[in-house]
């Protein structure tokens, strides 16, 4: 389903990581969250990169989306698209989920967080595009709640009063260097083919 919208005709790989950063950017609430495509410093390393090997990164994105799915009925379930993107340093978000596009479209940074977490960056945003908005409000707590349960992720043993941890729930390790994934230089980022 996902990788079909983002059409490519180049077999070059650059050319088919610029392409796609295009793609994304246009489906990303403001396109100034991915600004690799003018920047001329990674550019060249980071899109021949995601040429070569964001097909797989979203196959297992798809992969994560599916088990959030699994959680609830068919008829619960919102048509997402995935896609991981390198997203602008200065907006401090590591995933976006954007509500505008159907199907809706979530934005992971894969490379801001470590791979054995991303399934908890998906999940974050599953449960906005599931409880149909930005805010982290209890019909989004309800939908975060019930996926966890399904997920087997723990939820905090002392929920406070205060709605802030539901803001970053569930929590995950960050990487040092966000475009290092992206330049292929992590490890995480070498096994993937
Ligand atoms: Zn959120």
């Amino acid at each position: 389903m996902a990788d079909s919208l983002i059409i490519t005709t180049s077999t070059d790989p650059f050319t088919r990581g610029l392409d796609y950063l295009y793609g994304v950017r246009s489906l990303a609430l403001t396109p100034a969250i991915i600004d690799l495509v003018d920047r001329l410093d990674d550019r060249i390393s980071i899109c021949t990169w995601i040429g070569n090997h964001i097909d797989a990164v979203n196959r297992q994105l798809t992969g994560y989306v599916q088990g959030c799915h699994d959680c609830f009925h068919a008829w619960e379930q919102p048509p997402i698209q995935i896609f991981a993107a390198p997203l602008v340093e200065s907006f401090k978000i590591d995933g976006l989920c954007n509500l505008q596009t159907n199907p809706v479209t979530i934005l992971v940074d894969v490379g801001r967080v470590v791979p054995k977490d991303w399934l908890r960056l998906v999940v974050h945003e599953y449960a906005h595009a599931h409880a149909g908005s930005p805010g982290h409000h209890s019909q989004f707590e309800r939908s975060l709640a019930h996926l966890c349960l399904g997920l087997e992720i723990a939820l905090p043993p002392d929920q406070p009063d205060q709605k802030d941890w539901l803001q970053f729930y569930p929590d995950y390790v960050s990487t040092q260097d966000p475009l290092a994934f992206w330049r292929g230089q992590g490890q995480d980022s070498r096994s993937l083919n």
